[in-house]
């Protein structure tokens, strides 16, 4: 058994790198198969996840366009069509501003393929990223007339006004919590979330080094009698725990761990939601072990946006 202090780390690093890498490096945390990450592993993953239908890992990228008309036409159509899990700001009456991560464009392509605006994204992304779209049929060849698209770089969304920049710029935090903070968590329905599988870990392996991981409780102090009483729980649980490995599978075995078994989760929203997700999970009456991981990120983004935290 082993026992950790709860954590965060903001995974800002990871929008520098390319669509299909963020999409592997954060699919992988359900497998916890990160070891497998190498030059040639993203487009494989991707390919798979698409293929099996496990879309919310390509909601784990966003990229942010610019569209232009050369009419207002196309731009009223689009609205008619409400696609979703968009961000749309209007620059202009012919000019959009749209982020929106893989799983939402590959969608607005299922839904909407005879709307323009829908094909020039499409085949934008597809030029660069073929893959994505796989699976959809689209017979457009060449980009409606009269709309361009460009990306417009990190760079750009973050020196955007406030208020667009807080909608538009997305960011990923990786959580190692106990499965009760998970659990609030995951009630925040804008994000994306992926998470560590207790269906598919199988924690007596070696990689996990034999043993289950707790979170450390921030309710009871260390020399107290019910933390005496918490960690003796602990080390029974795992012990039924490794006992129903020996002739149940993974999904079977998790039925008898605790809320305090230790997860990671992956949350990915733009900085309007996290405005939304500390406000309420830093509150004082916001559950402790909540707080204990959000108040020090909140301190992080403040000073990172502070146009938009403080
Ligand atoms: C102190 C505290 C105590 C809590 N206690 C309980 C409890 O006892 N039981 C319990 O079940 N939950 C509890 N919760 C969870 C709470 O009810 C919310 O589910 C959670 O905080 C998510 O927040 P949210 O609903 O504001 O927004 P999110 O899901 O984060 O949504 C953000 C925004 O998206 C929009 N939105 C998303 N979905 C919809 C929709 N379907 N319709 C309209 N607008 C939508 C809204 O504009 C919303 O402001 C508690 C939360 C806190 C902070």
């Amino acid at each position: 058994m082993h026992i950790i202090e709860p954590h965060f780390i903001i995974l800002d690093e990871l929008d520098q790198q390319s669509l299909p890498v963020r999409i592997e490096f954060c699919g992988r945390i359900c497998y916890k198969s990160e070891n497998r990450i190498n030059s040639d592993s993203a487009l494989p993953f991707v390919r798979n996840m698409i293929e099996h239908g496990h879309n919310s890992v390509l909601e784990m990228a966003v990229v942010t366009l610019v569209v232009s008309c050369s009419t207002s036409n196309p731009v009223q159509d689009l609205f008619f069509c409400q696609p979703k899990f968009l961000h749309i700001d209007q620059l202009t009456p012919r000019q959009l501003l749209i982020t929106g991560s893989i799983r939402a464009f590959r969608e607005m392509l299922l839904f909407y393929p005879d709307n323009n605006i829908t094909q020039a994204i499409a085949l934008f992304l597809a030029r660069r990223h073929p893959y994505f779209f796989s699976g959809i049929e689209s017979d457009t060849q060449l980009p409606p007339p009269g709309i361009s698209v460009e990306k417009m770089p990190l760079a750009e969304v973050e020196q955007l006004a406030p208020r667009q920049c807080a909608r538009h710029r997305h960011l990923a935090v990786k959580f190692i919590v106990s499965r009760a903070v998970t659990h609030e968590l995951v009630r925040h329905r804008p994000c994306a979330f992926l998470q560590e599988s207790q269906r598919y870990c199988r924690y007596s392996a070696d990689k996990f080094g034999n043993e289950v991981t707790f979170i450390k409780p921030i309710f009871f102090d260390e020399q107290s009698k019910e933390y005496t009483i918490w960690k003796q729980s602990m080390a029974e649980m795992e012990q039924q725990y490794l006992r129903l490995l020996q002739t149940s599978t993974p999904q079977a075995a998790r039925t008898v761990l605790p809320n305090s078994c230790k997860t990671e989760i992956i949350t990915y929203a733009n900085l309007m939601q996290w405005q939304h997700i500390l406000m309420l999970r830093t509150a004082k009456n916001a559950e402790p072990s909540m707080r204990e991981v959000m108040i020090p990120l909140q301190q992080e983004l403040r000073s990172r946006y502070p146009a938009i935290f403080s």
